[in-house]
């Protein structure tokens, strides 16, 4: 299981997403020194526990020093390191092959239509998901070996539109797909069938894709599509609670629980216990 340390850079960014889970009131960066301490801190069970770094906030690649973050990432040892990005500034080519020439060879593009009209009401800037697209297809194309991850946030203004953007980044030849859930509001009943057509096209087509927020009992014959399973990671801030039949469910130990807004709107009619599976072994062995 690769681990990833998360230094978040600030909330700065040139989208104003509907979604956001980092939108504050007070849109600031983190100061660079700042920034170069969290890189460098020692954990205290010692950084040889993370295979890489995750720059996020806000946007990485706003910041004027992100090149300079990117090596001292890698001067510090980190063999990996990751940028989360709505992948705007990426449209640039020269910016692309600054970066990579910094180090940095992962990245994960936030994408939210396969279209304008869906992408950018959601990003509410306009232009944003020609660039993002853009971006997404300079990092595919470029010859140098990169790892790209298309980061499919799905909300109530997308979901429809799901198969049809995993289609999209499959067609631009991504190395990955995560589908993240980004809206506690957005019914699971309806959205499930979406998910399921969309891991199923990208099999079809041999690209790895994962979930995200979603749990077991949602998933039932797509549970090692998720990606909790292999980051030990729950990125959500919600207040998770457990629904009654939680109890007696076979993974309930692995599962972080529920949104409680969610619960607040739905009900608990969506979460049933799971009796038995086969990722039992697995997830025992992941979390040794
Ligand atoms: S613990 Fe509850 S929410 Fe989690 S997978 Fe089991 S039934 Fe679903």
């Amino acid at each position: 299981m690769l681990r990833y340390k998360r230094i978040y850079i600030g909330s700065r960014c040139d989208n104003n997403c509907k979604y956001c889970n980092y939108k504050v009131s007070n849109i600031t960066w983190l100061d660079t020194q700042s920034v170069i301490e969290s890189i460098n801190e020692r954990d205290s069970l010692g950084d040889s526990v993370y295979d890489g770094i995750l720059l996020y906030g806000g946007e990485p690649i706003l910041r004027n020093d992100i090149l300079q973050l990117v090596k001292e990432a890698r001067v510090a040892g980190y063999k990996r390191v990751k940028i989360l990005t709505n992948g705007r500034l990426l449209s640039y080519q020269e910016m692309v092959e600054q970066i990579v020439n910094a180090g940095c060879l992962l990245f994960e593009v936030k994408i939210f239509g396969s279209n304008p009209d869906i992408h950018d009401k959601i990003t509410q800037v306009s232009n944003s998901f020609i660039e993002t697209v853009k971006g997404l297809r300079n990092l595919c194309e470029n010859q140098r070996k990169k790892f790209v991850c298309a980061r499919i946030q799905v909300n109530r203004d997308n979901f429809m539109d799901l198969e049809n953007i995993v289609a999209l980044v499959i067609d631009m030849m991504v190395d990955r797909i995560i589908i993240s859930l980004n809206d506690y509001e957005l019914s699971l009943r309806v959205l499930l069938p979406h998910i399921k057509n969309s891991i199923n096209i990208s099999i079809l087509n041999r690209i790895w894709i994962l979930t995200e927020g979603l749990r077991f009992c949602n998933m039932g014959g797509f549970e090692k599509h998720i990606s909790e399973l292999y980051s030990g990671e729950h990125f959500n801030n919600e207040e998770f609670v457990y629904a009654p039949g939680c109890n007696d469910c076979v993974l309930k130990h692995y599962c972080p629980g529920i949104s409680s807004k969610y619960i607040s709107i739905y009900g608990y009619d969506d979460f049933k216990a799971v009796n038995e599976s086969n990722i039992l072994d697995d997830l025992k062995v992941l979390n040794a």
